[in-house]
């Protein structure tokens, strides 16, 4: 197999030959056909998130085809397309496990982070943790539904279910996310950095009702808000924009300092809250409704060996969609 290995936290990724993993029992093997590129595998080369298993292969928005199983996995698996998310693995036993919240397993692993990932032509998963995707689709397009879209969606399950949406941070998670909302019926309210009139173009070329800096305050007073953007500035500036006992959700891993901030703008029951990981239930539920809500993505594709490049494009905001690697 190609890889794309990180081998030392804050250097560039390394390509390397390795041999071919074998899925062990319970596990699957997958060709990968394509692999987004995540805000997370910034934060994992970064070093910002503290546990890689090193040398890693990076990667979390896996599809590919099954072509070998386990011991103990169904064999007509074998052929079809599978995608693979960034929750790898859960123990089943924990407290968490065992209330409905795998999201928040106290032994879980991570796929790109504790486990290889899909930068790569061939990674192994948990079988229980690859879901069966449309075969007929475009893998490159179903690739960012992988985590943008499954985070995105229980972003906005936990910002419930009022009708004027605030978006902070137009990157991918934003962009699924904006659709399905206006599917929905609801009415979207984008904000990306001051002076990104690119992204707001975006935004508003969607169907978003408003889009500006993220300073600025939208024209009126929002039920809940979800930030994408990993800056800690943008908590107190989303809570000065909701509602009394609006919502101000927090999508992504890892985010700068929340600067201090007068307890006036919490008051009135509006609530924080953050989002970590996701469960095969919000799985089951985003991929219909995926499908069925017409949910497009916009990509840039890079091959393989333009992984750091990618991440790069990433980093310095110079895309508009999701960056999507093809072995
Ligand atoms: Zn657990
Ligand atoms: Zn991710």
């Amino acid at each position: 197999m190609r890889a794309m290995v990180l081998q030392e936290i804050g250097k560039p990724l390394v390509f390397a030959e390795r041999p071919d993993p074998t899925p062990a029992r319970g596990e699957l093997r997958l060709v990968v056909e394509a692999c987004a590129v995540c805000r997370t595998d910034l934060h994992v080369v970064d070093g910002d998130l503290t546990d890689p298993h090193l040398p890693l292969v990076p990667g979390h928005e896996i599809v590919g085809i099954v072509d070998a199983v386990g011991e103990g996995v169904d064999t007509a698996r074998i052929g079809r397309r599978v995608g693979v998310p960034w929750l790898g693995h859960t123990c089943g036993e924990c407290p968490y496990c065992r209330s409905n919240a795998e999201n928040l397993c106290d032994r879980p692993q991570f796929t790109g982070y504790t486990r290889d990932g899909g930068f790569a032509s061939h990674v192994v998963a948990d079988a229980d943790f690859a879901f069966d995707l449309d075969g007929e689709a475009d893998p490159v397009s179903l690739a960012p539904l992988l985590c943008a879209g499954l985070i995105g969606w229980r972003s906005l399950k936990k910002a419930g279910e009022g009708r004027k949406i605030g978006l902070y941070g137009f990157g991918a998670a934003a962009y699924i996310i904006a659709q399905v909302c206006l599917w929905q019926g609801r009415e979207v309210y984008a904000f990306s950095r001051s002076g990104d009139e690119a992204a707001q173009h975006f935004a508003l070329g969607l169907g978003a009702a408003w889009a500006g800096g993220s300073e600025q305050k939208p024209p009126v007073e929002l039920d809940a808000a979800i930030i994408f953007a990993p800056v800690g500035s943008l908590v107190p500036a989303a809570l000065k924009a909701v509602r009394k006992g609006g919502r101000v959700v927090c999508g992504g891993i890892h985010m700068s300092d929340i600067p201090s901030m007068p307890y006036a703008i919490l008051w009135e029951e509006r609530q924080l809250l953050s989002v970590a990981n996701l469960t095969r239930g919000d799985a089951a539920e985003f991929f219909p409704l995926a499908r069925q809500a017409g949910v497009r993505t916009h990509t840039t594709t890079y091959p393989l060996d333009k992984a750091n490049e990618a991440l790069e494009d990433l980093r310095a905001g110079r895309l508009s969609g999701a960056a999507v690697l093809v072995p």
